[in-house]
């Protein structure tokens, strides 16, 4: 980490020069470069990877988006300002307002334009709720994953002709006295660098959850938890920022999850949980408000007995959770465990039979009565649970961090003091995100909508800079 530097003296010379230069290659990248290309500048990528994956790839690949011609042949009536409420309901109103705005507004036509311009096969999920949205609004590609997304959006880059390096790392940003970024330095994994010279520079290279460091410091209450996200995502954005005088903001925010496959370390979809599937400890108990998201789930099952919990769930439910590659994946692993009764479930799972089916009885017996329970979760509405019953043992888990670079409505990096860099700017995770503070200001789908509605702006407005000067 060391190696990560801002030089303002003593640059090394520039080997060559392009307009923009677009650090990182995950979801945030890959559509800055199109949007860039789009208005006529070709960018370059710089990925640290051989192949563009990054925690895009990692993750479902959905993204949330209101408005959307996906919605209205479902019959879904959605708007950015409904959106933007969802959001700062999720996140207790500790969003950056006009960030809200920006990425509400700009999420639909991005989402629709990759469909359209670059034929990215997108549909609703329209199947079940996600903790939060107050509208079924997440678009995903057929195969549910974000390994397909990078993917699509990695050909809609070759196929632009746009240059991706790969295999190179960005240590060092270059920046003149007047605080304008003019390079940058690439380190190569033989350890021979490339100096390069940009007239804009966009930051796509995620947060800081891969560096134990900065998760120490800014989320400890994760600090032992497993890393989830792309490992190398090293917070240079941050890093950088903190040269600079850039404005950080958020910092503690992050997505967490309670729902990992433990010992397969595979993401079981919320929908087991939000379609009427609950979570007990390994003493067979409930513990928390499931429905309250995902995110906050990672530190309330990290708090329970080694660290663990089960999803309880029926097969109805594996149906629906079985639309998503990683959900399929962990069954053909053997993750997940069914039984025609609960005893032979807690058999299984080595749960106390009394306590599960208690557990159990309880939950069928609110949703009967359209009750709530002792944690406020309300489950009116909630079909019943039937035999065959299913059980995931699951861990909590760091995803990604939501804090990260303040950017104005052009994706610009924002300085203390006021004022922008001119031409530098931030999209994904390397940006703050609009989840406040805390995980549970989290909204599924926050990670994508700010690496693709940023990536699509931070492009263009590093393209009009580029075309200025
Ligand atoms: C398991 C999991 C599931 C998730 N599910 C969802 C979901 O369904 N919906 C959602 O909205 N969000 C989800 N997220 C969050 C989402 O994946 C991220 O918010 C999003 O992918 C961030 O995109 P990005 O382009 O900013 O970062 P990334 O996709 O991580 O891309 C950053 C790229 O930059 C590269 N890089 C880093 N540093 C450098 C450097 N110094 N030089 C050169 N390259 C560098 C990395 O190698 C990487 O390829 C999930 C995350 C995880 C981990």
């Amino acid at each position: 980490m060391s190696r990560t530097r801002v030089l303002t003296e003593a640059a090394p010379a520039f080997e060559t020069e392009v307009p923009v230069a677009i650090i990182g290659a995950g979801a945030a990248g890959l559509v800055a470069a199109l949007a860039c290309h789009g208005v006529g500048i070709e960018p370059l990528v710089i990925e640290r990877d051989p192949v563009p994956r990054g925690s895009t790839s990692l993750s479902a690949g959905l993204i949330p988006a209101p408005g959307t011609r996906f919605q209205r042949e479902r019959g879904i009536a959605d708007d950015a300002t409904t959106f933007a409420a969802d959001i700062q309901g999720k996140a207790h109103g500790h969003a950056d307002p006009a960030l809200v705005a920006l990425v509400s507004n700009a999420i639909a036509p991005a989402v629709e334009w990759l469909a359209d311009r670059h034929g990215l096969r997108f549909s609703l999920v329209h199947d079940f709720d996600y903790p939060g949205h107050s509208r079924r609004r997440m678009h995903g590609l057929p195969s549910r994953s974000g390994a397909e997304l990078v993917d699509r959006l990695r050909h809609a880059v070759e196929a632009a002709g746009i240059p991706l390096l790969t295999n190179a790392r960005v240590t060092t940003l270059i920046r003149d006295k007047s605080g304008a970024v003019r390079g940058f330095v690439a380190e190569r994994p033989d350890g021979s660098t490339e100096c390069i010279g940009a007239r804009a520079v966009v930051l796509a290279c995620c947060g800081y959850a891969g560096n134990k460091a900065l998760v120490r410091k800014y989320i400890p209450e994760l600090a032992d938890a497993l890393y989830f996200g792309h490992p190398g995502n090293e917070g240079e954005a941050v890093l950088w920022g903190e040269q600079i005088g850039a404005v950080l903001r958020d910092m503690g925010g992050h997505q967490g999850h309670g729902s990992v496959a433990h010992p397969q370390g595979i993401l079981i979809s919320w929908a087991v949980i939000m379609e009427g599937g609950f979570q007990v400890n390994l003493d067979g108990e409930r513990f928390w408000n499931e429905s309250s998201g995902y995110s906050e789930a990672g530190a309330a099952v990290l708090r329970q007995r080694d660290g663990m919990a089960w999803d309880i769930f029926d097969t109805r439910i594996a149906s629906v959770a079985r639309q998503f590659e990683d959900f399929r994946n962990a069954e053909a692993q053997g993750a997940v465990l069914t039984a025609g009764t609960t005893a032979e479930l807690a058999a299984k799972a080595k749960l106390p039979a009394a306590r599960l089916a208690a557990a159990l009885q309880e939950v069928e017996a609110l949703k009967r009565d359209r009750g709530r329970d002792a944690f406020a979760r309300d489950w009116s509405g909630s079909v019943p649970l039937a035999p065959p019953y299913c059980a995931v043992r699951v861990t909590g888990a760091l995803f990604h961090s939501q804090g990260g670079l303040a950017v104005d409505e052009r994706a610009r990096v924002r300085l203390e003091g006021g004022g922008c860099v001119p031409n530098l700017f931030a999209a994904g995770g390397a940006a703050c995100g609009v989840s406040g503070p805390e995980a549970s200001g989290y909204l599924s789908g926050n990670g994508l909508l700010t690496a693709v509605a940023l990536g699509r702006i931070a492009g263009e407005s590093a393209a009009a800079v580029a075309k200025a000067g």
